[in-house]
């Protein structure tokens, strides 16, 4: 057997990417990191998304020592709030589900910048060029494709990405309003399209939010090319038709950043994993943000992986981070989770974008039934906490 130089090959940029590198580093894994900026990673400044990070994601956040510098920024959430399109209406809270919090809601561009500084003082990780466009094969033992749902390393192992584009863009933007938002995060299911407002501290401590706005892609281009006076006149307008109460409850809100758009699909790899490769975050399954899961899926990628390389090298010491039964392991504990959260998203949003009005009836009948149900609920927020 040859030695190689590295133990693990991390190919991508985002987040996934850098919880990985940063975390086999923390467990003695020699790392290459194969990331498109060469400066050790600067986070793209104009990601105006705000996350919302369940519990296992802060949990690997707190073991990656990133937690304390991100929580700084973060705004808990202590209700949540959805309504359907009629009287349908379900409510979560940390409260009544016993946790101190039931998401957090953090900067996406700081979590990059906060995990691409750690990673310039990590042991045993080796900034190498980008895989392809002339960069060279790294020398490690595995492969770990963390390059989000274009990559290209995905497509040259001739791995497919059955991917079903929704026709939404998701718009994200920051607001603010006069009124304070108390933790709490609202979401409005409005045939077509899907609102979330986030609590978010910043600018304003106490009443700012992210928006998430996921529209049909030609109103999503309309939105996006409305003046700021107008497009918070047609956020108003949106908010009215669904909910008449939502303006007096969130106030007026308006617009303290650019607006900004993503394509949104529901995609899955054929395969997670084989000799001497995997496949994490992204490159391996994209959902709707509706239910705020698609990086927490992520982040229990790397968790998994770790772990279970991590309990290999105690228990196996003859297999290598690349060992092919090892990975499929790996691949077997993420796929069914995943598959999971992507049917309730998929679903979710189905049921919402039939508008026949018998349909209609029923699910927010459903809803309104389901908000009795406080074991149903409490099955709910486990899963979402530990994707
Ligand atoms: C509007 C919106 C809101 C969202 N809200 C939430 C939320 O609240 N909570 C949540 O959990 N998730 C949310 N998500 C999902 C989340 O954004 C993604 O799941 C997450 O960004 C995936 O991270 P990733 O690192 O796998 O991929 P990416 O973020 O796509 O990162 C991959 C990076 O690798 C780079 N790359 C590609 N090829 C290479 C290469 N060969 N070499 C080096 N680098 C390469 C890419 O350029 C990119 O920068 C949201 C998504 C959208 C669109």
């Amino acid at each position: 057997m040859t030695i190689k130089k590295f133990d693990v090959c991390v190919s991508g940029s985002g987040a996934v990417a850098r919880s990985l590198a940063l975390a086999l580093s923390s467990n003695g894994w020699r790392v290459a990191w194969a990331c498109a900026e060469q400066q050790g990673g600067q986070a793209k400044a104009e990601d105006i998304r705000t996350y919302a990070l369940n519990s296992r994601s802060v949990a690997l956040l707190e073991r990656l020592r990133i937690w304390p510098g991100l929580q700084a920024a973060s705004t808990p959430v202590h209700d949540m709030q959805i309504r359907g399109d009629g009287r349908g209406h379900l409510a979560f809270s940390a409260w009544q589900q016993c946790v101190s919090e039931l998401a957090w809601i953090v900067d996406a561009a700081a979590l990059e910048r906060l995990l691409g500084e750690a990673l310039k003082f990590a042991p045993h990780v080796t900034v190498v060029p980008p895989l392809g466009e002339g960069g060279q094969p790294v020398d490690a033992d595995l492969l770990a494709i963390c390059e989000g749902k274009h990559s290209v390393t995905r497509a040259a192992l001739g791995v497919d990405f059955t991917k079903a584009d929704y026709g939404h863009w998701g718009v994200a933007a920051r607001l603010n309003s006069s009124q304070p938002h108390q933790g709490v995060a609202r979401q409005w299911f409005r045939s077509p399209d899907v609102l979330a407002l986030l609590p978010f501290h910043d600018p304003v401590p106490g009443s700012s939010y992210g928006l998430v706005w996921s529209l049909p892609q030609a109103r999503a281009q309309e939105v996006m090319a409305l003046a700021p006076a107008e497009f918070e006149a047609a956020l108003r307008q949106a908010l009215d038709e669904v909910d008449p109460g939502a303006s007096a409850i969130v106030g007026p809100l308006s617009l303290t950043s650019h607006v900004a758009a993503w394509p949104l699909a529901l995609a899955q790899a054929e395969r997670w994993s084989g000799p001497g490769w995997v496949l994490l975050g992204d490159a391996a399954h994209q959902v709707h943000p509706l239910a705020g899961q698609g990086l927490n899926l992520g982040l229990a990628d790397v968790d998994t992986l770790v772990s279970t390389l991590t309990a290999s090298r105690q228990l196996e010491p003859w297999r290598t981070a690349g060992d092919e039964r090892l990975l499929r392991r790996y691949a077997r504990r993420r796929e069914l989770p995943t598959r999971a959260m992507a049917g309730v998203t998929d679903g979710l949003l189905r049921l919402f974008a039939d508008e026949r009005a018998p349909l209609r009836e029923l699910r927010n009948t459903g809803m309104a039934l389901l908000d009795q149900m406080s074991p149903v609920k409490r099955w709910l927020v486990s899963r979402a906490l530990d994707a």
